[in-house]
């Protein structure tokens, strides 16, 4: 007998800074925030204007942020440009066993952390438009000098080296594109034969 119980997805965004990723997110979660979860992470760095406490970020102080560590509160955590941000392990496993998918926004040395526990969540890669107009331009112009161009394509370099890692890749030149391919994405999933 096929048994079958709908449990949720796990799955990981990450974009190198700029490409958008918040701004889809917030479009799937507007589009469906019952069967979807955004989840809310910890970080030592001081709050934006605009951000809010335990909608954006929980803010914890260094010392605090050092102190869950050592309790386990972490699925995952990492020193980013001087800060701590970390994925609370709490609700995750009671949303996916709800049937909620579970959206975690996080780098991509978080991504590759939480592959290694969880093998089988969904890694999705957003792209800047600008990494691939950067390739066009590298491949036709020569105004550039070339301690420049090397410069820019290590970056691109390392950036397409990340997105082998992840399961699909997004680029983001029209934000209403990018979500709809996300969203498929999301929907062929639950049709997989191995879920
Ligand atoms: P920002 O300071 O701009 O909000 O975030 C900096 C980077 O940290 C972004 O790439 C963001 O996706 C990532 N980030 C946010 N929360 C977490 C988290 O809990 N874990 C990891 N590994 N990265 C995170």
């Amino acid at each position: 007998m096929i048994k079958s119980k709908k449990t949720g997805q796990l799955i990981v965004i990450s974009a190198p800074s700029g490409a958008g990723k918040g701004t889809i997110i917030n479009e799937l979660l507007k589009r469906d925030n019952k069967t979807r979860w955004l989840s809310v992470s910890a970080t030592s760095r001081l709050p934006r204007p605009g951000e809010k406490e335990g909608v954006t970020y929980y803010y914890l102080t260094k010392e605090d942020f050092e102190k869950k560590i050592e309790e386990g509160y972490f699925i995952e955590y990492t020193n980013y440009a001087g800060n701590y941000y970390g994925t609370p392990k709490n609700y995750i496993r009671e949303k996916l066993d709800q049937g909620i998918d579970v959206i975690l926004e996080i780098e991509i040395e978080g991504a590759a952390n939480i592959k290694k526990i969880v093998p089988e969540a969904l890694f999705i890669f957003i792209m800047p438009p600008s990494l691939k107009e950067l390739v066009r331009r590298l491949k036709t112009r020569g105004t550039e000098t070339n301690e420049k161009i090397l410069k820019r394509f290590n970056t691109a370099y390392k950036e397409v080296n990340e997105v082998t890692k992840y399961n699909y890749v997004v680029v983001n030149d029209r934000l209403d594109d990018a979500v709809e391919k996300v969203e498929s994405i999301l929907k062929a999933e639950k049709c997989r034969v191995d879920r």
